[in-house]
């Protein structure tokens, strides 16, 4: 880890758009949850078993920085260059659990972090968590943390209990969010029960591979199942450089025409667009834990420059000199300004 630290820039303001926290709460069920091996979720234990159990120096720092809310959190964000931590539930936030568990839970961690946020605004913002197994409370929880908590997103991670959001029963969500003009971050889950085992028996379920393989799947079920014909004005996020979907959008495009064309799958409802098409028309990425100039400039290529954002992944990714990185990739004034700030700015409507 790097100990050098890094002055804020004058150049634009470095928001960070990943950024993770968790509730004393939350980890107290976490760890209630763990010790009664109550649930039934492979990935969880996996996860959790690990962070809220190990001894390692990387478990107990990121158990503790995750509950700062306060200047221990700005003290961080100081001496790393950051500007802004746009905020939300750390995953799987209130996935877990049973419907009025996970809305309470969800609810109670939106009102610790409106606080937060009404106490240092001009340095947080926050996303709006969500218990998505009950789609009906998730998205009048959606309503509530817009427009009376003034958050600036959504925060789902990923799957609900094995399940994805093409499932037409979880429409209420995208619903929400595009009459809301808020845009849904979906965060990397674990791999569900139905597919994690493979990534276990390797190691490779957690942020190192399954996550990503797991968020990039749930997006292009989410386009195939026609989620972005239906709410054409979705704004989506993903994290992790696109999770490996810009790089593989040659073939998406060509594959998602010959399937469709050879109606292999009876399932499949001919979409209006292409998957480029929507991933340049409803997708924003961000570089949380990929601050890697050649895909980052690739993304911009393939993408636009006005669909790629910066984010940290803190405290999972916590670097002093990270922001290096970006800044020293060879890119015009305008774009970077952008990349930093105002992409951010738009996409989350900050203030
Ligand atoms: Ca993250």
């Amino acid at each position: 880890m790097s100990t050098t630290t890094v002055a804020r820039s004058t150049a634009y303001k470095r928001i960070a758009t990943e950024e993770a926290f968790a509730t004393p709460e939350m980890i107290k069920l976490y760890r209630e949850v763990l010790a009664k091996k109550s649930i039934d979720d492979i990935g969880f234990n996996s996860m959790w078993g690990f962070y809220s159990g190990s001894p390692s120096e990387r478990a107990q720092s990121i158990i503790e920085k995750l509950q700062w809310l306060d200047e221990r959190r700005i003290a961080d964000m100081d001496a790393s260059g950051i500007d802004i931590h746009i905020l939300s539930l750390t995953s799987p936030g209130a996935h877990v659990f049973d419907n009025a568990t996970g809305t309470a839970l969800a609810r109670s961690a939106n009102d610790i972090l409106a606080d937060a946020v009404a106490r240092h605004p001009d340095r947080f913002a926050g996303m709006v968590a969500i218990a998505p197994q009950d789609p009906k409370a998730a998205a009048e929880e959606i309503e509530r943390g817009v427009r009376k908590l003034g958050f600036n997103g959504v925060m789902i991670n990923s799957h609900v209990h094995g399940e994805d959001l093409d499932d037409q029963k979880y429409w209420d969500i995208f619903a929400a969010a595009e009459a809301l003009d808020t845009p849904v971050y979906i965060h990397p889950n674990t791999p569900s029960d139905r597919m994690i085992r493979p990534f276990l028996e390797s190691g490779l379920d957690g942020a190192i591979y399954g996550f990503g393989v797991e968020v990039g799947l749930h997006v292009l079920k989410l386009m195939v199942a026609g989620v972005f014909d239906r709410f054409p004005q979705l704004k989506l996020v993903i994290g992790h450089m696109g999770e490996a979907l810009p790089y593989w959008l040659f073939r998406l495009d060509y594959m998602y025409k010959a399937t469709l064309n050879s109606k292999r799958y009876a399932s499949w409802k001919p979409n209006k667009l292409l998957p480029s098409d929507y991933m340049k028309r409803n997708v924003w990425i961000t570089c949380s834990g990929m601050p890697w100039g050649p895909a980052i400039t690739f993304a911009q290529q393939v993408l636009g420059a006005d669909r790629v954002m910066y984010a940290m992944d803190y405290p999972y990714q916590f670097q002093l000199s990270e922001v290096e990185l970006c800044d020293n990739i060879p890119m015009s004034a305008q774009d970077k300004k952008k990349f930093f700030q105002t992409n951010a700015e738009q996409v989350f409507n900050l203030r």
